[in-house]
This record gives structure tokens, C-alpha cells and sequence, in this order.
């Protein structure tokens, strides 16, 4: 058995979900969609397993986005080790 430790399980703290749409020509969308804090748009189904550290996924090391916003720090380093 392989253990996790807890701080790993934790999605990416930049993530929110939203269910409006600015897109005059689409209507709200029926659930909540994965929401980038950073870019501010919503992002795609494949992106959210990322921002949700799904399937072995870690937001830390496979986004792109995540990684040049925190320019390498580890901002979350303090609630991490609480
Ligand atoms: S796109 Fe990257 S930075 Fe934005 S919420 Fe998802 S994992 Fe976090």
C-alpha cells in the first residue's frame, strides 16, 4: 500500500467553480464548471482533472499555469506543514 500524505490530496488553491457564462450566445452552464483564478477563465474537462489533482495528476508539477504564477515558490508551503 502506498500512503499519500494529505497535503497532496489538496486541489489547486487557484481553482473554483462558477456556473456563469459572460458568452452572450451560451446560457449558464446546467453544473459548475472548473474556474482558473489566475487566467480567470474556465477551464477545459482535461485541465480540471489537473486542478483537482485527479488520476495521479498534481497541479504542482503537470499545470503550466500554476508553476509560472508561483515562479517556482511553494506559496502553500505554510498550510502544508499546519
Ligand atoms: S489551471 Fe492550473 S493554476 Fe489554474 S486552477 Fe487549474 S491547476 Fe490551478
Amino acid at each position: 500500500m502506498i500512503l499519500v500524505p494529505i497535503y497532496q490530496l489538496m486541489v489547486c488553491p487557484y481553482l473554483e467553480y462558477a456556473g456563469a457564462t459572460d458568452e452572450t450566445d451560451r446560457t449558464a452552464f446546467d453544473e459548475p464548471r472548473a474556474f482558473c483564478t489566475v487566467i480567470d477563465e474556465f477551464v477545459q474537462p482535461m485541465r480540471a482533472d489537473i486542478c483537482n489533482d485527479r488520476y495521479e495528476l498534481s497541479h504542482e508539477y503537470h499545470c503550466e499555469i500554476y508553476r509560472e504564477h508561483t515562479d517556482g515558490k511553494d506559496e502553500h508551503a505554510a498550510e502544508k506543514s499546519e
